[in-house]
């Protein structure tokens, strides 16, 4: 007697077969057989024409730290997620020491958009050690499988103390982080991850960690990881990190090396494409190095109390120290306005080189504003014949700062981001999950591509869709029993209607520990979502029910 029968389902298996109607049943967590009438079942579902795929994985996300409070990563489950690889970028709460625990959820809040009383209250911290972390998460169970990631800016912190964010590390400090890349590996991590962006500012605006290391460190980490054979090399990369640089670091471990975050950007609409050649030639030369891409436009809700799309322009590194007053003084001080118009002008920006039509005012603190509400700044700036970071500057002052703005920035291209996905051999993912909770919520992700990208625009099929968030991620991360539909495989599925599927708008909620806000998505065409054999949604969402099906994922091909 099977658990499950899911009966004639449009069955599209992840590794790019095309779709075929059968029934597919589960039996202690695996998929038992994919042939039409595999025997009796104490459950039957009805699929009648809609697709059956493995569930998605979400290859970057941030659910370090909300894993410890929320086992089922909300929203992540309802959206088709079955497996969460977390350690992003290299900002993991562990290994961390106690008297660490502190700065590591000031450094989080600030380049993670997290709350930092959501943290300080939410956060268990049951371990120090990496080891410990994941024997935490599989002791108090887990929603969605999860694979971690071990941290070059936590690890950083652990050696070094405060000078982490200081200074180059020593040959002792090195062969210490060494050991710890070497420990977290036989513990079951799934590579290490680091960050050389400029965007990755931890509190008051310093550099995080890892941004301090040099080439001597980075070499010396990527091959302690690469010894045991096993392991993804993740990289965040910054302007200043060229990509021979990093395929000089993929030949150092001999591993898979993902670097993110590749958008596209219509002011320099090459500039992605250069990369991306420079890594497929690096591949024929037999490194393995990956460019990571995004199918979402880069939409951001901010107030200038914290507008991290403005953080990486050098010239808006004291606004990062200031708070209160010293941060209105500032934005007010003629000298500081003239450095970032001139960083604007030279497009130095990650994420904000001069769209000031892409920048919009979504709720004014002042009611007597509520006409603004919807515009653009260029046409507010345009219409009050001012300089658009004048006039920006000036009327957040007016408002105390409380003004929420949103910005569509990169990656809003469609033809330029299609390029993008249509090229086989990139992952798609980014969805930068658990962070940024308050500026966007690209969870859905993977709906959005089997519905917007496939479906509407035909950039791709949903065969190549399911396999882009299914099968070639699994290959990436050397998940070997899932991201696939077949007998033996974990019983890891998405049902959904291919009609519809796709997501809403985001909207705010404020569910998070102490009441912090975040943004949230409602997945559409969702049936069903399972988890090792276990239903986790339906159509209304998450039904997880008190079970945590999921499992930490320890063992990767090598
Ligand atoms: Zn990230």
């Amino acid at each position: 007697m099977h658990d499950l029968v899911i009966r004639n389902a449009l069955i599209v298996d992840g590794i790019g077969t095309a779709r075929y109607v059968s029934d597919l049943a589960v039996s202690g967590g695996r998929i038992a057989a994919i042939a039409r009438n595999p025997g009796p079942a104490r459950e039957t579902i009805e699929a009648d024409g809609l697709v059956l795929a493995p569930g998605i994985i979400d290859g970057h996300t941030h659910y370090d730290a909300q894993l410890t409070w929320d086992p089922y990563v909300d929203p992540s489950p309802a959206h088709g997620v079955t497996t969460t690889v977390i350690g992003n970028c290299g900002f993991t709460i562990a290994p961390c020491r106690p008297a660490d625990r502190d700065l590591t959820m000031r450094n989080l809040t600030h380049v993670e958009g997290m709350s930092l009383e959501a943290l300080r209250r939410g956060i268990v911290w049951d371990f120090e050690s990496f080891p410990g972390y994941l024997d935490m998460l599989a002791r108090r169970g887990v929603g969605p499988n999860v694979a971690a990631f071990v941290g070059h800016s936590s690890l950083r912190t652990y050696v070094m103390g405060a000078d982490a964010a200081q200074r180059r590390a020593s040959d002792d400090d090195v062969a210490r982080m060494q050991r710890l890349v070497r420990e977290a590996m036989a513990a079951g991590a799934v590579g290490f991850a680091t960050s050389t962006s400029e965007s990755h500012n931890g509190e008051a605006g310093i550099p995080m960690p890892s941004r301090l290391a040099d080439a001597r460190e980075m070499q010396a980490l990527v091959s302690a990881m690469g010894e045991s054979g096993r392991g993804v090399f993740m990289l965040t990369r910054g302007s200043a990190t060229s990509i021979p640089a990093i395929e000089a670091l993929a030949a150092a471990c001999g591993r898979p090396t993902l670097v993110a975050a590749m958008f596209y950007n219509h002011l320099e609409p090459e500039s992605v494409f250069t990369l991306n050649g420079e890594m497929r030639a690096a591949r024929t030369r037999g490194h393995n190095v990956i460019p990571q891409v995004s199918c979402c436009p880069v939409t951001m809700e901010f107030t200038l109390q914290s507008p991290y799309v403005f953080e990486s322009l050098p010239a808006w590194a004291p606004a990062m120290a200031a708070h209160g007053e010293a941060l209105k003084q500032l934005y007010a001080d003629p000298k500081f306005r003239a450095a970032v118009k001139d960083d604007i002008a030279r497009r130095r920006g990650l994420l904000f080189k001069g769209e000031w039509d892409k920048l919009h005012v979504v709720v004014t603190a002042d009611p007597a504003h509520r006409a603004l509400e919807g515009k653009s700044i260029a046409e507010l700036a345009a219409g009050a014949n001012q300089d658009a970071l004048d006039w920006f500057l000036d009327f957040g002052l007016e408002e105390n700062l409380g003004t929420l703005f949103t910005g569509v920035l990169v990656n809003s291209d469609e033809r330029g981001v299609g390029r993008l996905i249509a090229d086989p051999d990139n992952h798609v993912a980014l969805s930068d999950a658990g962070a940024h909770l308050t500026f966007f919520c690209d969870v859905g992700f993977g709906l959005y591509l089997l519905g917007h990208w496939a479906r509407d625009l035909g950039v791709i099929t949903v065969e190549e869709a399911v396999r882009r968030l299914t099968g070639q991620p699994a290959a990436i991360f050397g998940i070997r029993d899932r991201g696939r539909l077949a007998p033996g495989a974990a019983a890891d599925l998405l049902l959904f209607d291919p009609a519809t599927v796709g997501r809403t708008k985001a909207r705010r909620v404020n569910d998070l520990p102490a009441g912090a806000a975040r943004l949230v998505t409602t997945p559409v065409g969702v049936h069903g979502v399972w988890v090792n054999g276990e239903r986790v949604a339906d159509h209304t969402g998450l039904i997880a029910g008190g079970k945590t099906p999921g499992r930490v994922l320890r063992e990767f091909a090598s």
